[in-house]
């Protein structure tokens, strides 16, 4: 068994067969390796060019430190696990971008060190989660196997037989039926779990924290929960003016640190202003409602926000929120300042 995934529309494929761990790994040169592609199509004529072999296997592997000293370790190195679930290359990314602005703010002088140690708290959890998820799903397939009921069969033909017994009219065809839907439903939790995939949250100094965010009422691995709870991802929503749509992510670039709030909180723009004079860090108020170069084009923004309209959030260069106030206070720049050199190590 194996299969065949495209790489380039139709002309370059990746092959992947299984091969039997309990013995010492095939050797898979050229010959070895065209036969594998031959065999695994039913096409023993087909000319096929190699670019290239390796043997891999299902790892479930995750780092529960992901620095030392001035070593930093991300991706693949630090969460090991299958691709069912898609979460590699994507949390891979996500490392670096919690990573990269760190490094930069301490190199630069704008951060305490002790802001370094906030990346293994911060990004261990999501290691150990994505990789349960995917063994979880990796291993839910042999339900698919079981329910057809050809875990056990001995020959193809008694294979293609039990497999077709599910379009029977009868009391073992309807059975069989039941299992697959059964089994199916298992496979919601790889191919849509949002939860796993967009609701990474968190707790570190790099946070104020507020809590932890509240017992979801949904699945918390299906759906995923959002939030402008410190520790939170920026929500989603499509903000800008009649000619430009721009999503929220957009509005705070990754360059620098974000503060949103609204036309109520325009005194949050002078704060900001004043803090990045004083703390040389780069922040800039982003200011949404009408009349504003952002507008809240759906009004989707002022339902998600969580803070009245005078609050801001403070968004780090990761997009992640990190302080949030529920409204316009006396001293802004007083707050904003003790947030900032808080999540900064200063
Ligand atoms: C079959 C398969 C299917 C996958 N499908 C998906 C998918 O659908 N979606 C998804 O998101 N992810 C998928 N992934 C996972 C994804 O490919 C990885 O998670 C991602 O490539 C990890 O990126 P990385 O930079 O951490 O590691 P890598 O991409 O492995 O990069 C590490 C690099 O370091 C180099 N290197 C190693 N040792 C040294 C050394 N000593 N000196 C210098 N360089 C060195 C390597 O050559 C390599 O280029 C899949 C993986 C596999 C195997």
């Amino acid at each position: 068994a194996g299969l065949v995934r495209m790489v380039r529309p139709w002309n370059e494929w990746l092959v992947v067969w299984g091969f039997d761990i309990s013995v010492p790994p095939p050797v898979v040169d050229e010959d070895a390796a065209i036969a594998i592609v031959r065999n695994l199509l039913g096409m023993p004529e087909l000319e096929v060019e190699i670019t290239g072999t390796s043997l891999w296997g299902n790892n479930e592997a995750h780092a529960t430190h992901l620095q030392k000293g001035r070593v930093f370790c991300a991706g693949d190195a630090i969460h090991r696990h299958p691709p069912s679930n898609g979460l590699g290359s994507n949390t891979s990314i996500q490392d670096s971008y919690n990573l990269a602005w760190k490094l930069a703010a301490v190199l630069k002088g704008r951060a305490g060190e002790s802001l370094l140690d906030t990346y293994s708290a911060e990004r261990a959890p999501v290691a150990k989660r994505i990789v349960e998820r995917a063994n979880r799903s990796s291993r839910e397939f042999a339900g698919l196997f079981d329910a057809l009921g050809v875990t056990d069969a001995k020959t193809e033909a008694e294979m293609i037989e039990r497999i077709e017994e599910r379009k029977a009219n009868t009391p073992a065809g309807a059975a069989k039926r039941t299992a697959l839907a059964a089994a199916m439903e298992t496979k919601n939790y790889e191919f849509n779990a949002h939860g796993v995939e967009l609701g990474q949250f968190y707790t570190s100094s790099a946070i104020v924290s507020e809590g932890a965010l509240p017992e979801p009422a949904r699945d918390r691995d299906l759906y995923y929960q959002v939030s402008t709870l410190p520790g939170s991802h920026l929500p989603h929503a499509w903000v800008g003016d009649h000619l430009n749509k721009r999503a929220m992510l957009d509005i705070a670039p990754y360059e620098r640190f974000t503060l949103i709030t609204g036309v109520a909180g325009s005194a949050w723009e002078a704060a900001a202003a004043a803090i990045t004079q004083e703390l040389g860090v780069p922040l800039e108020a982003v200011v949404i409602g009408p009349g504003r170069e952002v507008t809240d084009l759906y009004f989707d923004w002022a339902r998600l926000r969580e803070v009245s309209e005078s609050g801001a959030l403070l968004v780090r260069p990761d997009k992640h929120i990190c302080w949030r106030a529920e409204e316009l206070v006396d001293d802004p720049e007083g707050a904003l300042r003790k947030a900032l050199t808080s999540v900064l190590s200063r």
